[in-house]
């Protein structure tokens, strides 16, 4: 008997434990939204660089979805902080700034080409050198053999040349050949009350979805209100690659549903340009080079498109450097295909075949007006003929 009356006391005793433990835990987690830790996301996408992460980490979007109260009574609403913008460099000067990249890269090129024609004696082996040296830069056959005639002439006409004479003709040679009187300006402005638009096209992977960030950075640095269209929608990277580059420079921009119609993307985007009173619209396309006719179709369906709410003011087409003679045939296919008003050169901080920026303009009659002299947020500077020179000719 005494052992039933111990087990029940000892049962109850159980129980009641339980109920109190039970309780307890139930009491902390009614605690816990209050505990809770504010929490912030950023978009930040593909190209995610520490000062982005800073800059996401102090104005991301605030998640938290249990606010303390405390603001509240005291009828305050707190704002989440302001986002940090960044002040992009100016982009005039911006080449010679950047000059010792080129340098780098280009030496190969201008110092072969000084220290033939330094010789005491420049007989048609050191032509055939310097015509060698021309070419394996890609400067292409045809404005190689005029470099060579305008040379061979000055020098027969100015007789040996001393070290110094040589570099200045050169330099004035290699000036002509790159042309110092095309123009070379970006069509921006707002015409007829719409903003400038800007359709960037080229083959993924030449750099084109950077170059569209950069050069929104170029136009917040001259004070233009800029528009992002995210109309490369069949790489979803590069949708939240250009969102960032916008959002690190409080630049809007429009996105489409993954795998959406570009052409439906550079519509909407035009349009909110319009609305917002923008100045330019910077739209950047899918570079697929499936087919020629895929091509056209998906371009010409945007160009038409876009035409319907305002003109085209540029069709950049961005080439890089560094694919040489594979970078010229992409241009041709583009160039029968939009009408393209001006090259974007990249990655010529990483080739000494600097040679193309003659090539590519002889081939489509086009200006080269912008080139990518690295993989730095305004590494992408105006092109400047005599920067570019001078720094072939750089000691
Ligand atoms: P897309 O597919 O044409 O849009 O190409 P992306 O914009 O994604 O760029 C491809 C790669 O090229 C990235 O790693 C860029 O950082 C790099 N890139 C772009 N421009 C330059 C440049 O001027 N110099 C160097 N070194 N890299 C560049």
């Amino acid at each position: 008997m005494e052992y039933v009356v111990a087990a029940i006391v000892i049962a109850v005793m159980v129980v009641v434990i339980a109920a109190f433990v039970a309780m307890g835990r139930r009491g902390g987690q009614a605690t816990a939204p209050e505990q809770r830790q504010t929490s912030s996301t950023s978009t930040g996408g593909a190209a995610g660089t520490r000062e982005e992460e800073g800059a996401a980490g102090r104005g991301g979007v605030v998640t938290d979805e249990h606010p303390p109260t405390g603001a509240d009574d005291l009828g305050v609403v707190e704002e989440p902080p302001a986002p940090v913008v960044e002040k992009p460099a100016p982009a005039k000067g911006r080449m010679v700034r950047l000059r010792s990249r080129l340098a780098r890269s280009q030496s190969t090129l201008g110092r072969g080409l000084l220290t033939l024609l330094s010789r005491d004696r420049i007989d048609e082996d050191t032509w055939e050198e310097i015509e060698d040296t021309l070419l394996s830069a890609d400067v292409g056959v045809k404005p190689t053999q005029e470099l060579i005639e305008r040379l061979r002439t000055r020098v027969r006409v100015e007789g040996a040349a001393s070290p110094e004479e040589a570099k200045a003709i050169l330099r004035d040679e290699l000036l002509t050949l790159v042309g110092t009187d095309l123009d070379r300006s970006l069509h921006v402005a707002r015409q007829g009350g719409k903003p400038a638009v800007v359709l960037v096209v080229g083959v993924n992977g030449t750099g084109k979805t950077t170059t569209v960030g950069k050069l929104a950075r170029v136009l917040v640095a001259e004070d233009k209100d800029v528009l992002l269209g995210a109309a490369d929608t069949f790489r979803a990277a590069a949708v939240d690659q250009l969102a960032t580059w916008g959002e690190r420079v409080g630049v809007p921009t429009i996105r489409g549903p993954e795998g959406s119609d570009p052409a439906s993307v550079a519509f909407e985007a035009v349009k909110a340009g319009i609305e917002q009173e923008a100045d330019v619209v910077l739209i950047d396309t899918a570079g697929r080079l499936h087919t020629k006719t895929g091509l056209m179709d998906e371009l010409g369906k945007i160009k038409r498109v876009v035409e319907k709410q305002a003109p085209v003011s540029e069709v950049l087409l961005v080439i890089d450097a560094t694919t040489g003679q594979n970078g010229l045939i992409q241009a041709r296919v583009f160039a029968e295909v939009v009408n393209v008003t001006g090259i974007v050169l990249t990655k010529l901080d990483s080739t000494a075949k600097g040679g193309i920026i003659v090539a590519v303009q002889r081939e489509l009659g086009v200006p080269v007006k912008l080139v990518g002299l690295g993989e730095g947020a305004d590494d992408l500077a105006p092109f400047e003929p005599t920067a570019f020179v001078d720094a072939l000719l750089a000691d």
